[in-house]
């Protein structure tokens, strides 16, 4: 069997086993750059959803009563049986997700797994100085119990390893919906969790409907914890599902990440740095730059180095060399992004490049930069999820911190300039849950990542993404 082989299957993975669906019904998973089908995964019904909860709930004792040890040692097994694989497991998420291969060499970098592992022998308790004698107060972290878990496709892996690793290294047991979309790279991640010893029942992987599987984790009294990365819209929904149980939960949302220039910068290397951003994923980020705000000074120099960086971009198959913007996940992305652009050019926008579906064919959406686009336009109020730059003048520095904070979204910023005060306060002011000064690829596993207002809740990465699935219990001892 082929490394490849060895890591795509047809089966979903619950208690400790790979099973169908019982209705016989699969999805159909196809690559966007071909169009070609890569196989299928099982339509799961209510009663595997139900089966997938209940293995996750008997496996819960047994694995939160292991020792922090104990669960690093498997889950450092996970890491190197990924890390050894990376190779395959790049090829299956190129295949389902089109993203370039390097890109998703990168992705597959289990260093959230890894962090988890380290993390989970630092979760302290404390002891709380007694008002009275005899009495010893203890303040002790406790996991949560089942995490239902729902993930987006942009990043078919990432997502997974920072949620599934810091709540089995808390003790919590996991059923995860990958999104039908990219399927493999999930699947793939629980074949290798087997092999590196997770006991039966810990980790489950479950694909079918996503709003029937919603429904029953965000409403189940065995589940303790959702988390969920994917748009607001959806987000909404499940909170709201989730409230008549009082779930806890982390929500992930959508963004509307402004990107402000100031007239200080090396025009070249912003330029260089913000196409860096723009080209992850083909832009299809939640925390991808949306409104690129340039100071009037350098507008104009500012498209001139960014035109030919992303006119060299590479368009074509992920799985050519070289290639840095690969297919968008459907034919309906790419409408998307040709509404918004179409939009802005209707309403006095100018496309300086691109601006028009691709020639390699419908999942294809040529690089496009676009100037004096305003805020009315919708481009300015959705997420763009294409590789489309929109770029806005400023000449204000209080203008434009209120004009990038003018959004129900609240993901990232980035600011770039090289006034150290005004770094410091135009950082200090943005209403966003993270923000990049002079560097727009922010997100680490030892870093808080998340939003605020409508961007969502809770964080993930980080020791705060390791806290997500504690619970604090304070324990009053008389002796
Ligand atoms: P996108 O628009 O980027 O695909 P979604 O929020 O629609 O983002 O999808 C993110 C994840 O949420 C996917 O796994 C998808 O299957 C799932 N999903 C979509 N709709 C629902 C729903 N009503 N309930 C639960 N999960 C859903």
């Amino acid at each position: 069997m082929t490394e490849l082989a060895s890591l795509m299957t047809d089966k979903n993975l619950i208690d400790g086993a790979w099973v169908a669906s019982s209705s016989g019904k699969t999805i159909t998973v196809t690559n966007p750059a071909t169009d070609e089908i890569i196989g299928t995964v099982p339509d799961m019904c209510a009663d595997e959803t139900e089966a997938a909860i209940a293995a996750a709930d008997k496996a819960f004792p047994t694995w939160a009563a292991m020792t922090a040890y104990e669960r690093s040692e498997i889950l450092e097994k996970w890491h190197d049986l990924i890390a050894a694989n990376t190779e395959a497991l790049a090829l299956i998420m190129t295949l389902e997700n089109g993203k370039p291969l390097a890109e998703a060499r990168t992705e597959v970098s289990p260093a959230n797994i890894l962090w988890a592992a380290e993390e989970a022998k630092r979760v302290y308790g404390r002891i709380i100085p007694s008002n009275v004698k005899n009495r010893q107060l203890q303040a002790v972290k406790q996991p949560i119990g089942v995490a239902g878990m729902i993930t987006p496709w942009n990043f078919p892996s990432a997502m997974i390893t920072r949620k599934v690793g810091p709540a089995l290294a808390a003790g919590c047991t996991v059923v995860l919906k990958p999104d039908h979309r990219t399927p493999f790279s999930a699947l793939a991640l629980g074949i290798l969790a087997l092999k590196a010893g997770m006991p039966k029942g810990v980790l489950n992987i479950i694909t079918g409907d996503a709003p029937m599987i919603g429904k029953i984790l965000t409403t189940h009294s065995k589940v303790g914890k959702i988390s969920f990365t994917g748009s607001t819209q959806v987000g909404r929904i499940l909170a709201e599902q989730a409230a008549t149980s009082l779930k806890k939960m982390s929500l992930e949302l959508g963004g509307n990440a402004p990107f402000i220039v100031f007239d200080d910068v090396d025009i070249k290397e912003t330029a260089s740095r913000l196409a860096l951003a723009k080209a992850r994923n083909m832009g299809q980020s939640c925390v991808s730059p949306n409104r690129v705000y340039v100071h009037e000074k350098i507008h104009d120099a500012f498209v001139d180095a960014l035109l030919p960086i992303m006119a060299g971009w590479k368009v074509g198959n992920g799985q050519e060399d070289g290639v840095i913007v690969g297919p968008l996940i459907d034919a309906k992305a790419v409408d998307k992004v040709a509404r918004l652009v179409g939009d802005a050019v209707k309403k006095g926008a100018v496309c300086v490049l691109g601006g028009k579906v691709h020639a390699l064919g419908r999942s294809f959406y040529a690089p496009t930069i676009l100037t004096g686009v305003t805020s009315e336009m919708e481009i300015s109020r959705t997420e763009i999820f294409g590789p489309v730059i929109a770029i806005q003048k400023f000449n204000d520095e209080a203008a434009v911190v209120k004009a990038a904070n003018d959004t129900e979204f609240g993901l990232a910023a980035y600011v770039f300039t090289n006034d150290l005060g005004r770094a410091t306060r135009v950082s200090t002011n943005l209403q966003y849950g993270q923000v990049g000064v002079n560097w727009a690829v922010i997100s680490f596993a030892a870093a808080p990542f998340g939003g605020i207002k409508q961007s969502g809740m809770g964080r993930e990465g980080g020791i705060e993404g390791l806290d997500a699935y504690l619970e604090t219990k304070y324990i009053a001892i008389q002796t």
